[in-house]
């Protein structure tokens, strides 16, 4: 019971688990989480947001070093995309929305391989013969 009576009256609604129900779904979950594959690797350092809006530089996302000498690679978030995006006259929802994701894994990937490839730069000319510290990519 609680003090606000249209939640009591919200709880009351809900159907109420057996024990047993309950155990299958906690087992269902754990079952599900011991099939998941393992989180992917990455060189990429959790980023920093050295400016924040509406600084001129908001836009920047920073990935400093994993070794702290101070280096760090700065990506533009606010950076336009300047290829355009072509949607077919009379697309489905489906189709612009494949699009608009198709070009949204595009760019991860283009961003993704300027940060790795900045960052292997670095380490070849800065950190020579270091293995580059990796983290789950989450
Ligand atoms: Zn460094």
């Amino acid at each position: 019971m609680t003090t606000d009576t249209d939640l009591d009256d919200l709880l009351a609604a809900l159907p109420l688990k057996s024990p047993r129900e309950v155990y299958d779904e906690i087992e269902a979950a754990r079952r599900a989480a011991e099939l998941a594959p393992p989180p992917e690797a990455t060189i990429i350092p959790m980023p920093e947001y050295p400016y924040m809006w509406p600084h001129p530089l908001g836009g920047i996302v920073r990935f400093p070093c994993a070794l702290g000498c101070g280096w760090a690679h700065d990506e533009d978030a606010f950076e336009e995309d300047l290829e355009p995006i072509i949607v077919p006259l009379g697309g489905s929802t489906q189709d612009i929305n494949r699009i608009f994701n198709e070009r949204s894994l595009q760019r991860a990937a283009v961003v993704r391989g300027r940060i790795e490839t900045a960052i292997r730069d670095h380490f070849t000319a800065a950190h020579p013969g270091r293995e580059i510290p990796a983290r789950e990519a989450r």
